[in-house]
């Protein structure tokens, strides 16, 4: 495989230069232009345009409880040990939401993703998973190679639930490491001995799950670039096929759970950019290609041979080789990724409760995508999932003179190609090494939502 396209130039001023507050852009555009106008009567229009496009589905099931809070967290989610009583409830609501919905679905369309999120998914003991997915496949068809995947927390996993899983029919699953060193874990509170993490790994490989992934992030009370370094080289040593690489953005103001944090430990801006840089050095020693977005995997991973071949997407799951897939979601806060829609649910549960009760979809708030919203969700999407935008491809699906459609973009992009970013080619948009750390200020030209907002609530580039 050629690893020309996955390399990234790691340039400490260009990343002080484009540092500012951007979406993701796991949606475009963002979850800020969601509005609560969106109605249940468009929801059920942009099913059915999806039954005439006989897109497959892609479907996701929020799982919101956790038994502990880990002081970082920014997830929505419920902490609470009353297990008997929260599950049961939660499962009957998320059934009948599942009843509602799912005879809107063309039964002729395959399912090529199935993946459960929180939260914490095995918060659910083995018979209520089992109960969840005999509910799903009651109401849905299966693509034989779908992917099945779902996230765990190691701290309340065992062999024979591992193996329950698999034997059930998850392929793919993935977990926080976060970091190894045990007063990183206390200061975070969420206690992981290496011992724990690398007995789980083991029995996830023997169990023959096709897919391991796990989750760092840095910028934690008491890192440092030395002390991150064990992590990740600890990381390698467990083998996983993905790696998740996240900055930690300390908002106590948006998120109270981290003002339990020992703010005082909080590495400087400085030592969390020797951090990146040398995780991504560490990690590329070890076999592992940036994918983009946080995201690394091994050369052999479908997402690199999809990468390579410029057939990458992303949805809210995150980096995707199945294209097109109408991403249906069910449970509290859960986001939809329609062709031409996003729709999300309300985040409280008591919210949740009461409109399912009153025979309502139970949608806080959604949003219609334009004709013009689509193009430059395309244009977004290419960039940052293949590094590469060919001008033609996009003029000839959308009718347009490119250049001249986005003139102003275009632009926008010199200044970033004079800083080494883009290259600008007659034909094509093509990322450099340097801008593949900074894919989302690339991709901030095409936005044309954002820079109208006064306010912005995004986390830095960074
Ligand atoms: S990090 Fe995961 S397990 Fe911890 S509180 Fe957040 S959602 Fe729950």
């Amino acid at each position: 495989m050629k690893l020309e396209r996955h390399k990234v130039k790691f340039d400490s001023e260009l990343i002080k230069k484009y540092d500012k507050q951007i979406p993701r852009y796991t949606s475009y555009p963002p979850a800020t232009e969601f509005t609560p106008n969106f109605t249940e009567t468009d929801y059920r229009k942009a099913i059915a345009r999806g039954n005439t496009r006989q897109s497959p589905l892609s479907l996701y099931f929020h799982i919101p409880f956790c038994e502990e809070l880990c002081y970082y967290c920014g997830c929505n989610k419920i902490v609470t040990k009353l297990k008997d009583k929260v599950v049961p409830t939660y499962l009957d609501y998320l059934y009948k939401e599942i009843d509602s919905i799912s005879p809107l679905i063309d039964k002729k369309r395959k399912v090529n993703q199935l993946h459960f999120g929180g939260g914490t998914p095995n918060y659910l003991n083995a018979p209520e998973i089992e109960d969840l997915w005999n509910k799903i496949h009651q109401h849905f068809t299966f693509d034989k190679e779908a992917e099945i995947s779902l996230e765990v927390n190691p701290q309340y996993l065992d062999k024979n639930y591992i193996l329950f899983l698999r034997n059930l029919g998850f392929n793919r699953i993935s977990f926080g490491i976060q970091d190894f060193d045990p007063k990183v874990q206390k200061a975070v509170n969420r206690v992981q001995p290496e011992e724990m993490l690398f007995n789980v790994i083991n029995w996830m490989r023997e169990a023959g799950f096709e897919s391991i992934n796990v989750d760092l992030i840095y910028g934690l009370p008491y890192q440092t670039a030395t002390s991150f370094r064990e992590t990740v080289q600890k990381t390698i040593r467990l083998n996983p096929d993905r790696i998740a690489l996240f900055n930690f953005a300390y908002l106590p103001s948006i998120i109270p759970a981290q003002k339990k944090l020992p703010s005082e430990a909080l590495p400087p801006a400085s030592e969390k950019l020797s951090m990146f840089q040398m995780t991504i050095e560490e990690l590329e020693k070890g076999g592992y290609l940036f994918i983009g977005m946080d995201h690394f995997a091994k050369p052999n991973d479908e997402l690199a041979v999809a990468q390579e071949n410029g057939v990458l997407h992303r949805n809210f799951q995150g980096y995707t080789t199945k294209p097109e897939s109408d991403l249906i979601s069910f449970g509290l806060t859960s986001i939809t990724m329609l062709h031409d829609v996003y729709v999300q649910n309300y985040k409280g549960l008591k919210e949740y409760y009461q409109a399912i009760d009153e025979g309502k979809f139970p949608i806080n708030i959604g949003y219609e995508l334009t004709p013009t919203d689509i193009l430059h969700r395309e244009v977004i999407k290419e960039l940052m999932c293949n590094f590469r935008l060919n001008k033609r491809t996009i003029e000839s699906k959308y009718n347009i003179d490119f250049d001249r459609y986005f003139a102003s973009a275009l632009e926008q992009l010199k200044s970033q190609e004079e800083d080494g970013l883009v290259t600008l080619l007659p034909e094509a948009i093509e990322i450099n090494p340097s801008g593949r750390l900074l894919l989302r200020n690339i991709a901030y030209v095409f936005d044309t939502h954002t820079p109208r907002r006064k306010e912005q609530r995004f986390s830095r580039s960074i």
